[in-house]
């Protein structure tokens, strides 16, 4: 049995007609960036984020960085994240000339520990980057509160999160900024690269949109040095069908988390696999399902003999990344960080897996473990 770590075509099935109709009409029209489907589908995504704003760019890593050059982040600032992330995280700090400052993840979740963001925090902070990684929300309670009581703006990497939810309300409406992609592995993909920022502050938002084309607010006359970072018009009606289901799809990555909760316990293994830990105040979606493991690449080696794909976010933390040798960070600077990296395990939770899958993933494990 094969059970790859995800697989698009099968759920493609279920809206094959729907999307390729979209996607004619749009090409009959010869639409092609921007426009009013893109327009409406910011309006769809604000809607569902509960937000007033939402500005489409084309890509998760343009959205942190159109984020934090609307914040004016620049040289001689500082900018404080999680030290394990996807590379744009912070990269789009980097890339102003600002100075990425990590601070070490809460062992549970995987996720920024506010009380280590805080250390980290100093006068030169102009803005913090908490990531909602695998699809559960950082604890966005104290995060808020530690940067309102100094002033510091939020921007959410919610590049896997979207529909996820802290105390009922939703990833990307707690910052100055909420970012997304539409990257074809997240829980919203599209049919190549997109991005969105989420806002409720209106002169980010007039800002933000004037930075995506280029910093212009009237046609050749540019206020910003901006770039060019804008949503095609198939990519938006694409992403409209499958928003229709995203709920959906959550439920089925839930339901799959479930099934693996109740199948390590059947097969006595909780003891040997860490299964991923759920907050009270957290409405997860699975973008990832993040197991721990003893003997993590030996175990993924095995899988792969028996068919199961699997992958590792993140194999190497970015305060050890080659290209910031020079922020100074030493290995062992973030113990937590550099555990995940050893023994985190993403196993498949796509929506459409199927029982007889599942059981194939922990029949798999078992064998592995004996
Ligand atoms: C995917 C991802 C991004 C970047 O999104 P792209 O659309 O691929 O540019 C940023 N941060 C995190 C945490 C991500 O998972």
């Amino acid at each position: 049995m094969k059970v790859p770590l995800l697989d698009l075509k099968v759920g493609y099935q279920d809206i094959k007609a729907e999307v390729e109709a979209a996607v004619l009409e749009t090409m009959r029209a010869q639409a092609f960036i921007l426009g009013k489907r893109v327009q409406d589908f910011e309006s769809a995504i604000a809607a569902y984020v509960g937000v007033e704003h939402a500005v489409a760019c084309a890509s998760g890593s343009d959205a942190l960085l159109l984020s934090l050059m609307a914040l004016g982040v620049g040289p001689g600032d500082e900018v404080v994240t999680t030290p394990y992330s996807f590379f744009a995280t912070a990269g789009c700090i980097a890339r102003l000339h600002a100075t990425p400052v990590f601070a070490d993840i809460d062992p549970e979740t995987f996720n920024i520990d506010p009380g280590q963001l805080e250390r980290a925090m100093s006068p030169r902070t102009k803005a913090v980057i908490p990531v909602h990684l695998f699809g559960q929300c950082a604890d966005m309670t104290a995060i808020m509160e530690i940067c309102s009581r100094r002033g510091v703006p939020v921007v959410e990497d919610a590049a896997q999160a979207l529909g996820a939810r802290w105390r009922g309300e939703a990833a990307g409406a707690f910052g100055a900024c909420g970012c997304f992609s539409f990257y074809p592995s997240k829980n919203l993909g599209g049919f190549g690269d997109g991005g969105m920022v989420t806002t409720n502050d209106p002169g980010l938002a007039l800002k933000l949109r004037a930075l995506r084309a280029h910093g212009g607010t009237r046609k050749y006359t540019y206020e910003h040095v901006g770039m060019n970072s804008r949503l095609d018009a198939i990519q938006a009606v694409v992403l409209q069908v499958k928003l229709r289901r995203l709920e959906s799809y959550h439920e089925g990555r839930r339901r799959n988390a479930e099934a693996y909760r109740r199948l390590f316990g059947d097969a006595g293994l909780t003891g040997t696999v860490v299964l991923p830990v759920e907050r009270a105040e957290a409405f997860h979606v699975y973008n990832q399902f993040v197991v721990r493991v003893p003997d993590r690449d030996r175990l993924r080696d095995s899988l792969k003999q028996q068919g199961v794909g699997t992958e590792v976010y993140y194999p190497l933390s970015l305060h050890r990344q080659p290209c910031f040798e020079g922020l100074g960070y030493a290995t062992g600077a973030f113990p937590r960080a550099e555990a995940a990296e050893r023994d985190s395990l993403a196993l498949p939770v796509y929506p459409e897996l199927t029982e007889e899958q599942l059981t194939h993933v922990v029949s798999a494990i078992a064998a592995f473990f004996g």
